[in-house]
């Protein structure tokens, strides 16, 4: 079999610069999976309506999702906690090479996983390659019914047809938190803006902000112990860190 120096790919290399700017703790112990989280991205970040029979073939839209499982034998089973689960940012993102179109990008600025909208060309190969499947694809072009058209949010760009799409940690509020720092002429504050998700939990059970600042809530609550990332044994360098039965 070929190696990957004779087919000339680059070997992927995991460094400390793949490590993330922007960061997520999610507490699986205090969430109850009331899904405001889901509703509020939605609303935040104009997810389409795709009506009963598209959701009957799998292809609801949404960028989080609260996912539960069984766990145990019977008769002693039992559900296991909510677990909220929306893209990882990961370092080193397998969605990102298998693009032939480089829709499915790295921001270099913001060190997270975006998705040009008017590169893509509706492979699906990125959602494919996610191994935590929470890519979303535009099978058609979805109608909003009224009022919804008023509630869109014009920070945020629709996205039509054949175009894949996916959590972008809310990239509208991180631009429009550093543009007016720039013009005061100082750093963004921790906590002065978080995500649609982490601002609507009840529960708090969503914390964000910059992990290469030692001193923000999500870099002191990240380093607690008992802290895991999912399948991280995959080399992805996931963002978002999750404490579970602490
Ligand atoms: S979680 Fe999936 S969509 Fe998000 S960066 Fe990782 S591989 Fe890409
Ligand atoms: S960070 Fe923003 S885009 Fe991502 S799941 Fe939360 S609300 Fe949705």
């Amino acid at each position: 079999m070929a190696t990957l120096n004779e087919l000339n790919i680059a070997e992927v290399k995991l460094s400390a610069e793949e490590s993330g700017k922007w960061g997520m703790v999610i507490d699986q112990d205090i969430c109850t999976g009331c899904q405001a989280c889901v509703a509020a991205c939605a609303m935040e970040n104009n997810l389409s309506f795709v009506g009963e029979v598209d959701a009957g073939y799998g292809r609801s839209m949404h960028w989080i999702r609260i996912e539960r499982f069984w766990e145990g034998e019977y008769p002693e089973v039992r559900m296991t906690n909510n677990q909220p689960m929306m893209c990882q940012q990961c370092g080193s993102a397998p969605c990102e090479p298998v693009c032939p179109a480089f829709a499915t990008v790295h921001s270099m600025a913001e060190k997270i996983n975006l998705q040009v909208y008017n590169r893509c060309v509706g492979t699906r190969y990125c959602a494919n390659n996610c191994p935590y499947q929470v890519r979303s694809f535009n099978w058609r072009d979805y109608e909003r019914p009224e009022p919804l058209p008023n509630q869109l949010n014009p920070d945020v760009t629709v996205r039509r047809r054949g175009i894949m799409e996916k959590c972008t940690f809310c990239i509208q509020r991180i631009h429009r938190a550093q543009d007016q720092a720039k013009a005061e002429g100082r750093e963004v504050h921790d906590g002065e803006f978080t995500t649609a998700c982490a601002q609507s939990c009840p529960a708090n059970a969503i914390t964000f902000g910059r992990m290469d600042d030692p001193q923000s809530l999500v870099s002191q609550l990240a380093k607690r112990r008992g802290g895991m990332h999912h399948l991280e044994e995959l080399g992805t360098l996931p963002n978002v860190t999750y404490f579970n039965g602490g």
